[in-house]
């Protein structure tokens, strides 16, 4: 029992923000992680998520991706760890002639993105280690990278409990005391909430694995020289992260794997041959690059990928929060701050956030 204002259930990303928006808005604040912020079991676990701000003609994200890229900044000047996020670069490899190139584009300079576009040759001639079999152009977002996950939400839950939230390593199922709830459980929602949730949050396998770049010229895969790659255009949405901390060249694909339990799944790696493969030809320089490391991790989806941030149904004081679906992690600060809003009364659910958009079929859209 807590007698908190407020008892967030859930010390990942999004219920980590929620916390220290919540406390640094005057409120008393219990933060409860069963299994322990940034736990491996999370969908927050693991080193590293991209910080991008790209989402095509999805507007919203793009100025949520820049706001939060703020806040992490401001945050970690804060407590002095800038480390946390690594500003590599994030590049983006369409074909020239899909339509997504101009609609990103119209979206960045409407929002004040700062960009480059590659042309072909411009491309091969900056990134020589990526090798490509048709024309490809690119979209470099020079200040976006990627954040050091499980290190961030911890950071964000320490501060937080400096700033007065009370942290507590338990699990918490039934909402507490007459103040509010919020349920910030990602992969956990459909199981805590079934009747609801079930089919409106569907939890995918995900696989990441980790190259040995030691036989190779280290620097080209390694920042300042190789930034974050992000492809939309192959079937599996393929993406990369450079080399930090000698702790290999990460590969991993987009595409939703099958249904996943958070708790019980086993998290052995199944699918190393075929990112042997894809990294062979994708960056020719890696080829028989030894595999270092791999992970299991979960996607929350929602049916289109957008977020559910919305008051339960039947009680007044519990709001859900989750459906990252594969790319909320960047957004935690600004996620929090809005539960906050919503929490005072100060914003209204966001359409697109609300229960009633997320069916129980899959029509993915955001990506
Ligand atoms: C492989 C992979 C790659 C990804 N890549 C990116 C990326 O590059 N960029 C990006 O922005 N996003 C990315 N994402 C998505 C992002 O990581 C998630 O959307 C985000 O971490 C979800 O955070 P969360 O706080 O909702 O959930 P979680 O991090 O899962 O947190 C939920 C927490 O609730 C706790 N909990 C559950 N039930 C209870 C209970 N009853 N009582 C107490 N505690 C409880 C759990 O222990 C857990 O710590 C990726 C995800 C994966 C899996």
């Amino acid at each position: 029992m807590s007698t908190a204002d407020v008892v967030v259930v859930g010390a990942g990303v999004f219920g980590a923000w929620t916390a220290l928006h919540l406390r640094r808005s005057g409120r008393t604040v219990t933060l409860f992680d069963g299994y322990g912020a940034g736990n491996d079991r999370s969908s927050s676990g693991g080193e590293s998520r991209i910080m991008r701000v790209g989402y095509g003609a999805d507007e919203i994200y793009t100025r949520w991706a820049m706001h939060s890229r703020d806040l992490w900044i401001d945050l970690f000047a804060q407590i002095g760890r800038p480390e946390l996020f690594q500003q590599t670069g994030v590049l983006w490899t369409p074909r020239p002639d899909d339509p997504r190139v101009a609609i990103t584009e119209a979206v960045f300079q409407k929002c004040g993105v700062t960009f480059n576009r590659l042309s072909p040759p411009e491309l091969q001639k900056s990134f020589p280690q990526l090798r490509f079999r048709e024309e490809r152009m690119a979209l470099f977002e020079s200040l976006s990278g990627f954040l050091l996950a499980q290190r961030t939400v911890r950071a964000v839950v320490d501060q937080a409990v400096r700033e007065g939230v009370e942290y507590r390593q338990e699990f918490n199922r039934r909402p507490a005391g007459s103040g509010v709830t919020v349920y910030a459980c990602g992969p956990w929602l459909p199981k805590i909430f079934p009747e609801l949730l079930a089919g409106r949050i569907r939890v995918t396998r995900q696989e990441v694995f980790f190259f040995g770049t030691g036989g190779a010229p280290l620097r080209y895969f390694a920042p300042p020289h190789m930034p974050v790659w992000v492809d939309i255009t192959d079937e599996h949405g393929a993406y990369a992260l450079p080399e930090i901390d000698n702790l290999g060249f990460k590969l991993a694909f987009d595409r939703h794997g099958p249904q996943f339990d958070p708790d019980t799944g086993d998290r052995s790696a199944v699918g190393a041959d075929a990112a042997r493969a894809f990294l062979a030809e994708r960056f020719p320089g890696l080829a028989g690059a030894p595999l270092l490391d791999s992970r299991v991790c979960q996607y929350e989806n929602t049916s289109s990928g957008d977020f559910l941030i919305d008051r339960h149904p039947d009680f007044e004081n519990v709001w859900l929060v989750g459906g990252g679906s594969g790319h909320g992690f960047k957004h935690g600060p600004a996620v929090g701050e809005h539960v906050c809003s919503l929490i005072e009364g100060k914003a209204a659910v966001e359409p697109r956030f609300s229960l009633a958009s997320k069916s129980r079929e899959p029509q993915r859209s955001v990506f």
